[in-house]
């Protein structure tokens, strides 16, 4: 449904110049729940803003169901904004402030009250209608936000950290209603986080950006389990990096070399065939205690034990100095678990990637 390709958006100009957007190509499907994620900087809003409009690329092209709108001024562009910050009108009402666009197209009257209903009821603000918006709760002003810019029906929904302001509960709520609202409502959302734990709940699809570029497109399955990156696998969730060396491979496996010396199969994710240095990652629910008689595929001494309520989170120091995080779900009955206890573990089949 969005098309864009090499775009790129340089603020500035010569020794100042920055490059917000480094030719980024990506294709945004109908009804999907897109998130662009990444690191502070790395250009999600830049992105946004070309969609929307607000910015023009330096170059590039955007096509929006197979129309170049590259150019295009925003209030022609059938896509809608919400901002981190909400931008309501305190002294107006909710129903108001949900119909403010609808008014400003010069839709009729009872056209605009029927819709505004209508989007009160989805947001559940049926009893706050009347209400300045500056005596509702901060989660209930984003859901005027929000009921305001799905009101005149945009085809792409933007949103540039809705939820941000929110406390922590009622941020994982809105979460929640979030993605049944854009299943509902069949419209795209773009959606931009830097929080990667609220990118894998809400997302059909997450692009993880780093300096102006996409590094890796992928379902939150497919981006945890098959990060492509170092970077990508470091940004998203718990994970183990180790240094290592390729020595070969076996079948669609590539064996790697430790800096301990041990040698272990790891799964290829990446496009290239890695070569020479490499990083293995390991998740670390994918390893656990190797039990007794079991041959362990690596060994450290125990430093730290910390208990996450569910479970136990080992943190072994490895021969080669690099510490290596073990989730321990089971009872830790008949464990040694003192410092310095020596413990091997075992990997899950599949359970290491090798990274370039
Ligand atoms: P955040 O999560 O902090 O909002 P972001 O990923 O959305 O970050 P952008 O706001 O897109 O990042 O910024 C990308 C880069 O472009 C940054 O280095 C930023 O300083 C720069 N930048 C953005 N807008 C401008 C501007 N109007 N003028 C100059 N530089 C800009």
């Amino acid at each position: 449904m969005i098309s864009a390709r090499a775009l790129t958006k340089t603020f500035g100009q010569g020794e100042t110049a920055v490059t917000a957007l480094d030719h980024v190509d990506i294709d945004i499907r109908e009804n999907e729940f897109f998130t662009l994620l990444g690191p502070s900087g790395c250009g999600k809003t830049t992105l946004l803003r070309l969609i929307a409009g607000f910015e023009l690329p330096t170059s590039g092209t955007i096509e929006l169901d197979g129309q170049d709108i590259t150019a295009l001024p925003p209030h022609v562009r059938p896509v809608n904004t919400v901002f981190q910050n909400y931008a309501l009108f305190p002294h107006m009402t909710v129903s108001e402030n949900i119909g403010f666009g609808l008014k400003m197209l010069g839709k009729p009257s009872g056209e605009i009250d029927a819709r505004v209903k209508q989007m009160l009821s989805l947001v559940q603000l049926e009893a706050m209608a009347n209400r300045r918006t500056d005596q509702l709760s901060g989660g209930q002003q984003q859901r005027v936000a929000l009921a305001r810019a799905l009101a005149p029906a945009p085809k792409v929904l933007l949103l540039d950290e809705p939820l941000a302001a929110l406390d922590l509960k009622l941020r994982k709520n809105m979460q929640i209603e979030l993605k049944s609202l854009q299943a509902e409502t069949g419209i795209t959302f773009i959606f931009v986080t830097h929080d990667q734990e609220e990118a894998l709940t809400m997302s059909d699809r997450i692009a993880v950006m780093r300096d102006g570029q996409i590094l890796q497109i992928g379902t939150p399955k497919e981006i945890y389990d098959k990060p492509t990156h170092r970077f990508v696998a470091d940004f998203i969730g718990d994970i183990n990096i180790l240094e290592a060396e390729v020595e070969g491979t076996e079948g669609n496996q590539t064996r790697v070399r430790l800096k301990d010396g041990t040698t272990m199969l790891a799964r290829s994710t990446g496009d290239a065939e890695t070569q020479g240095h490499c990083a293995v990652a390991l998740r670390p629910e994918s390893i656990r205690v190797a039990q007794a008689g079991e041959t362990p595929a690596l060994q450290g001494q125990l430093e730290n034990l910390v208990y996450m309520g569910s479970a136990h989170n080992l943190h072994l120091r490895l021969g080669s100095g690099e510490e290596l995080v073990v989730r321990h779900g089971g009872s830790t009955e008949g464990m040694d678990l003192s410092q310095g206890a020596k413990i091997g573990v075992v990997i899950a089949s599949g359970g290491a990637r090798v990274l370039a």
